[in-house]
C-alpha cells in the first residue's frame, strides 16, 4: 500500500458533533417522518443541486436568504426554520481526541487540510473552535471557493494547496458517505466517521502506520 502524505478532514461530524444528527433530532421533536427534516433542511446532499443549502454551502446566497428559502420549500405545514434545526449546535464542544490526531499527523510529517461543506456566516465561530493555523497547512471552505462536497473540483483544490499531491497520496475522513465515495472515486482512501467518532481514529492511525 503506497504510504500517506496528507490527510484532509472534514469539519462538522468529525472534529464537532455532526449537523445530520442535529437536523435528525430537530425532526423528531417536530415529530416529522424520518428523512424528511434532513431533506428539508439539506437537500438531497449527496448530489450537488440548486437546494437554498446548497447554494449557501456554495456562497451563492446569505444565510437568511438559505433560511426563507428552506421555510418556501416545506410550508405550509413544514415551515422548518433553519436556526432553529441547528440551534443545538450552538452549544456542542469540540473533539478533543480529534484535534490532538491531527496535531500528531502533523507532527509526524504528514500535510493536513480541512475540506468543508461550510457557510461563510458561519467562518468565524468554527474558526474559533480549533487552532486551525497550528493543525492545518490547507482550509478550503466551500463557500469560499464556491464548489461543495461531492463535487470532485473541492478535493483537487485541496490537493493543489497542499503542493500538488495526487489522490491515491491521500486519506479523506467525512461523516457523510456520499461525500467519502466522491473522493474513493477520485483515488483517495476514505474514511466514514460514525457518530461514534473513535472507530475512525484508530483506523487513521493503522494506515499511518
Ligand atoms: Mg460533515
Amino acid at each position: 500500500m503506497p504510504s500517506v502524505r496528507a490527510v484532509l478532514f472534514d469539519f462538522g461530524g468529525v472534529f464537532m458533533e455532526s449537523p445530520f444528527a442535529a437536523v435528525r433530532a430537530f425532526g423528531a421533536r417536530l415529530g416529522l417522518d424520518p428523512g424528511r427534516a434532513l431533506e428539508l433542511i439539506f437537500g438531497p446532499y449527496d448530489r450537488d443541486t440548486d437546494h437554498p443549502w446548497h447554494r449557501l454551502e456554495r456562497g451563492e446566497v446569505s444565510l437568511l436568504e438559505a433560511r426563507r428559502a428552506i421555510m418556501e420549500l416545506g410550508a405550509p405545514e413544514h415551515r422548518v426554520d433553519l436556526f432553529e434545526a441547528l440551534g443545538s449546535l450552538r452549544d456542542t464542544t469540540v473533539r478533543e481526541d480529534v484535534i490532538a490526531l491531527a496535531r500528531e499527523v502533523r507532527a509526524g510529517g504528514v500535510r493536513t487540510a480541512i475540506v468543508t461543506n461550510n457557510v461563510r456566516e458561519f467562518g468565524d465561530g468554527w474558526r474559533a473552535m480549533l487552532p486551525v493555523g497550528e493543525l492545518f497547512d490547507a482550509v478550503v471552505d466551500s463557500a469560499h471557493v464556491g464548489v461543495r462536497k461531492p463535487d470532485p473540483r473541492i478535493f483537487r483544490i485541496a490537493l493543489e494547496r497542499l503542493g500538488g499531491l495526487a489522490p491515491k497520496d491521500a486519506v479523506f475522513l467525512d461523516d457523510f458517505p456520499g461525500n467519502v465515495v466522491a473522493a474513493e472515486r477520485l483515488g483517495m482512501r476514505g474514511i466514514l466517521v460514525g457518530e461514534d467518532h473513535r472507530p475512525a481514529l484508530r483506523w487513521l492511525r493503522a494506515l499511518l502506520k
